[in-house]
């Protein structure tokens, strides 16, 4: 592209996102607090997901301060169903470093707020850019599709290409409107310059475009499918339904300290004890979940003996820090909201 395209190509990236941007709730927000939040649930959730639990994690933490002396299972419980806990467990670590080395403040450049859990190149740039007009590119899957394709370069995982990718986008930049211009950049990736069918045809960069839909990103990896099990045991107490939980141990790699339901001790059983099933993908695993009604007289016999069990209240389990499955068998079984 000659020097003379990028003012243009800035215009018109611009004036599309004006007319085609998604309604979603955090572009509502000019808070950095805010801003960081849903650029932290962003980095590998979907934005519809993440539109759903948004609002209820900024009415339940409103400010860093608030969030800074929630504890971790409070925190975890309005995490449930965006997956990958690790970012919430570090949003809480930042908050309270926030607080305690910023006076609860944001630091606003994007090298400062790389120095904090859980940020890294992506998210600081979005943050500063978005909240505080810093001219720093935000390069994420979208964008790199989206340059690469631009300027015809093969998309690969090196960091060579990464780095090309990241130079080419700070060129692009529009350093007087740096946050729009990067959520321009994001939202044409996941819009438009689809990875394998892009819509060159409602692209406004399409004149501007050395690929123009001939540059398609290679296929995923297939799924895989998995079936696993699980044990719906409820009872009544007082009037009220209660369900068998269980805690993953800390020590776990994968959503370590969360409640689920109890494993079973053996995978197969009759298809007459089956409560429900579901499916549940997670990342390249497509799991198909059975899950089997146990009475609580049952539980010795057909749960595994490791682990913290405990009965809750269904309206208990609803605030605890579940996993995104524990959350979808109980709302499927209509325990959530049961008296
Ligand atoms: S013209 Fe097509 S390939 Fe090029 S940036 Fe636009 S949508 Fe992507």
């Amino acid at each position: 592209m000659s020097n003379s395209q990028p003012t243009s190509l800035q215009r018109r990236l611009l004036a599309w996102y004006g007319r085609h941007k998604r309604n979603l709730p955090w572009r509502e927000s000019g808070d950095p607090y805010a801003i960081w939040v849903s650029e932290i649930m962003l980095q590998q959730t979907r934005a519809q997901v993440v539109a759903g639990r948004y609002p209820l994690f900024l009415q339940k933490f409103p400010t860093i301060r608030a969030l800074a002396v929630a504890d971790e299972q409070s925190v975890l419980a309005l995490w449930s169903g965006l997956g990958y806990y690790n970012r919430a467990r570090n949003l809480l670590k930042a908050a309270q470093k926030i607080v305690d080395d910023w006076d609860g403040q944001l630091p606003c450049q994007a090298s400062e707020l790389r120095k904090l859990p859980g940020i890294g190149a992506y998210t600081s740039a979005a943050i500063a850019s978005i909240a505080h007009g810093e001219p720093v590119a935000v390069v994420d899957g979208n964008v790199e599709r989206v340059i690469a394709r631009l300027h015809g370069l093969a998309i690969d995982k090196s960091a060579t290409v990464h780095r090309k990718v990241a130079l080419l986008a700070n060129q692009l930049i529009d350093p007087k409107h740096p946050g729009d211009f990067n959520q321009a950049m994001m939202e044409l990736g996941a819009t438009v310059c689809l990875p394998r069918k892009p819509l060159c045809g409602q692209c406004p960069l399409v004149d501007a475009c050395a690929t123009r839909g001939e540059h398609i990103s290679p296929p995923r990896a297939p799924m895989q499918t998995k079936t696993i099990t699980c044990a719906l045991a409820l009872r009544t107490r007082k009037s009220q339904t209660e369900v068998l939980l269980t805690q993953r141990p800390a020590q776990e790699t994968v959503m370590p300290g969360l409640w689920e339901l109890p494993p079973l001790k053996r995978l197969a059983f009759a298809d007459k004890f089956l409560a429900l099933s579901v499916r549940h993908a997670i990342m390249q695993t497509n799991y198909i979940v059975r899950v089997r009604a146990v009475k609580p007289a049952e539980t010795r016999t057909f749960l595994k003996a490791d682990g913290i069990c405990r009965w809750v209240t269904a309206a208990e389990a609803e605030t605890m820090a579940l996993t995104g499955l524990a959350r979808k068998v109980l709302k499927k079984a209509r325990v959530f909201g049961a008296k």
